[in-house]
């Protein structure tokens, strides 16, 4: 049986930024395992936005930090032909009268707190920055220059070839049936390619995470949730790079958009998706009537839309937690055993820092932010991690 000092299930996003740190950090024989390629799980459905906006403080400490990788990702991979497709757009939230105000109010105010460079616009300043849309309802506006959005899986894919680099050794296709246990110490994993020994194994296996459940009788709340995502193209109102990326915490849906292609709207809502029974990444229907619900609100906020059409669709599944927010670090009850699952619709952008400190994590080394709040204990003390805003990948 071959050995290995850490054995990481899933080369995601998280997974292959879990193995980049790993030897970055020193660890010496590192295997990755997916049932698949690399970043052709949840990654690849990615709408990619990058912002620190969070209204949970422990989140916006993860994004600024990996904002800062995205900004020089290349240095920090030590390639220069790395790119995880940056584009600098910056990041604006709205939200009219009612009762998103205060929420948003505050977090902007902790996000400050955090040393966040933040502006809150007029709705004429809003407006040249964005002026396919209407402001006339905004009660309060915040602007993130340092934001934007980048494409997942490049970086996914980046993050893997520097791990390699470094001597990780990365295997597609190839399915990890069960953990190696004994005496609650992990020993291994058992694969369609046979048994490898580490003692310590780190699992980033996103919507597949209750097979974990399944092999260590732990308890990982966790459900699998569709959402879709249209692309709409309008002459006369093109979504250039140039605007920010837009939350419209206004609309009912919580919609967000962002340039797609230089002249197309991303666009999805915000709230909750479609429950699935079990993990399953195939693209699902979008019904004419949630796209008949999404064109209303678009057109709502960006008149000219009410004559978009749409170029392109598809779906994609989040993996999600009760608080909408991620479990991290070590599993209790089973030594040798680091997970980081349930990100809940918005773990890109946090995916550089996540990656280093699950890394921290199995190799014993301080982590650079308390994991004690993303605890999957918390589950069962009740101190939940909800945002200010309730459900929702905004969190
Ligand atoms: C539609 C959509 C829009 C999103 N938009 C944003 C956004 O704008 N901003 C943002 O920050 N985040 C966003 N996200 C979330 C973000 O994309 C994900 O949190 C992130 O990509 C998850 O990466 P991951 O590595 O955890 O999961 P995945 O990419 O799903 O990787 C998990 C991997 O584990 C492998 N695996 C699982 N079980 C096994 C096994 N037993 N054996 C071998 N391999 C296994 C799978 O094959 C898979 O490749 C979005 C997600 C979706 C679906």
């Amino acid at each position: 049986m071959n050995t290995y000092d850490v054995v990481v299930i899933g080369a995601g996003v998280v997974g292959s930024s879990v193995a980049f740190h790993l030897q970055k950090l020193g660890a010496k024989s590192v295997l990755v395992l997916d049932r698949a390629t690399i970043g052709a799980g949840t990654t690849s459905q990615s709408s990619g936005i990058l912002r620190t906006h969070y209204s949970v403080k422990e989140n916006v400490e993860l994004a600024r930090k990996s904002w800062a990788v995205f900004n020089d990702f290349a240095a920090y991979l030590g390639d220069d032909e790395a790119s995880c497709g940056i584009v600098k757009s910056g990041y604006m939230i709205v939200a009219a009268d009612g009762d998103k105000v205060e929420p948003l109010r505050a977090s902007l105010e902790q996000q400050k707190s955090q040393g966040i460079a933040l502006e809150l616009l007029s709705a004429q300043q809003a407006h040249e920055l964005m002026p396919i849309a209407r402001f006339d309802d905004a009660a309060l506006i915040g602007f993130e220059p340092e934001a934007g959005f980048a494409d997942a899986y490049l970086t996914a894919t980046s993050f893997a070839r520097a791990a390699r680099r470094g001597g990780v050794t990365i295997r597609e296709n190839v399915t990890v049936n069960r953990l190696l246990i004994e005496n609650g110490r992990v020993l291994g994993v058992s694969t369609s390619a046979g048994d490898f020994a580490a003692s310590m194994v780190v699992s980033t296996q996103n919507i597949w995470t209750p097979e974990l459940a399944g092999w260590t009788g732990a308890t990982l709340p966790v459900s699998p949730e569709r959402h879709a995502v249209l692309a709409l193209e309008c002459e006369g109102a093109a979504y250039t790079y140039t605007m920010p990326v837009f939350k419209d915490l206004a609309s009912p849906g919580m919609l967000y958009c962002r340039s797609y292609g230089g002249n197309q709207m991303l666009v999805s809502e915000g709230t909750a998706g479609e429950k699935l029974d079990k993990a399953d990444i195939e693209q699902g229907d979008i019904s004419m009537d949630y796209v008949v619900e999404v064109g209303a609100q678009v057109a709502e906020r960006f008149p000219a839309y009410e004559a978009a059409g749409i170029a392109s669709s598809w779906t994609g599944v989040y993996d999600v937690t009760p608080d909408w927010n991620p479990v991290l670090g070590a599993l209790p009850g089973i030594e040798g055993l680091v997970v980081g699952y349930g990100f809940s619709g918005h773990g890109f952008k946090l995916s550089p820092t996540v990656g280093k400190v699950l890394a921290q994590a199995a190799l014993g080394l301080p982590s650079d932010v308390s994991l004690a709040p993303y605890s999957v204990e918390r589950f069962a003390t009740g101190a939940l991690l909800t945002g200010k805003y309730g459900i929702g990948a905004v969190s």
